[in-house]
């Protein structure tokens, strides 16, 4: 979906609003009872940035390799991705208020029109509904950590072939960037056997 913001290195915009079709509970969980009240079930709309300004960091805590490092998102922390977040809540605001989703909609759990109306108060909103989508790349970039088939610099016979390998940020989800990196070095790593 393009955005209205500052698209950034993607003229056709970064911004997705996905509507899920099930309450979020039954997705993480399908064999929970369905909710008996008719509505008692909230519905999830996810606005996300597929290529934010910011960037997070991760950082080892520690030599062992089994111990998990530090992940640090960084989220929004510049304006530029809160004035684009702030577009995407609003246009799913007016989506789904639009005569179009008339039938199905009923009332949002807790974003209302003082909220939508104020930059301060949306920030705010939205920062308490913050999540991941675990598209998470970029931390062994081709150029400063690996070549383009991603061998490590300085290090003989040790491979990154996943997303962090990145440069930029892709615009859309991870999955398809992964796969095609793993085929990518796995077939020049068949060429050079
Ligand atoms: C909940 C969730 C939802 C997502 N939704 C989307 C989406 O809608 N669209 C999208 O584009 N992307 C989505 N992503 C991101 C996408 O799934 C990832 O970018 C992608 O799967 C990364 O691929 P990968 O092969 O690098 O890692 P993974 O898919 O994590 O694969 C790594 C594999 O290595 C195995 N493994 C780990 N350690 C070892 C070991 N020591 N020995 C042997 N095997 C090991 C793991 O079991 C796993 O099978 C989502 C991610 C999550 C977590």
């Amino acid at each position: 979906m393009a955005q209205t913001g500052e698209a950034g290195q993607y003229p056709d915009g970064d911004l997705e609003v996905l509507l899920s079709v099930k309450p979020l509970r039954l997705l993480v969980n399908p064999d929970l009872p369905a909710l008996p009240a008719e509505g008692a079930d909230e519905y999830h709309v996810m606005v996300s940035l597929q290529a934010p300004k910011g960037r997070g960091r991760m950082t080892l805590v520690s030599g062992d390799p089994l111990t998990q490092p530090r992940i640090e998102y960084n989220y929004l922390n510049n304006e530029s991705d809160r004035q684009r977040m702030r577009v995407g809540v609003r246009t799913a605001a007016r989506l789904l208020t639009s005569a179009s989703f008339a039938a199905v909609f009923r009332s949002f759990a807790s974003l209302t029109d003082d909220i939508l109306g104020n930059d301060a108060l949306l920030d705010e909103w939205i920062g308490t509904h913050l999540s991941t989508a675990i598209h998470l790349s970029g931390s062994a970039p081709i150029g400063p950590v690996v070549d383009g088939q991603g061998r490590v610099h300085g290090v003989s016979a040790l491979r990154v072939a996943d997303t962090s390998i990145l440069p930029t940020v892709p615009s859309r989800g991870t999955f398809n960037a992964a796969v095609f990196i793993g085929e990518f070095i796995a077939h020049r790593m068949s060429e050079t056997r």
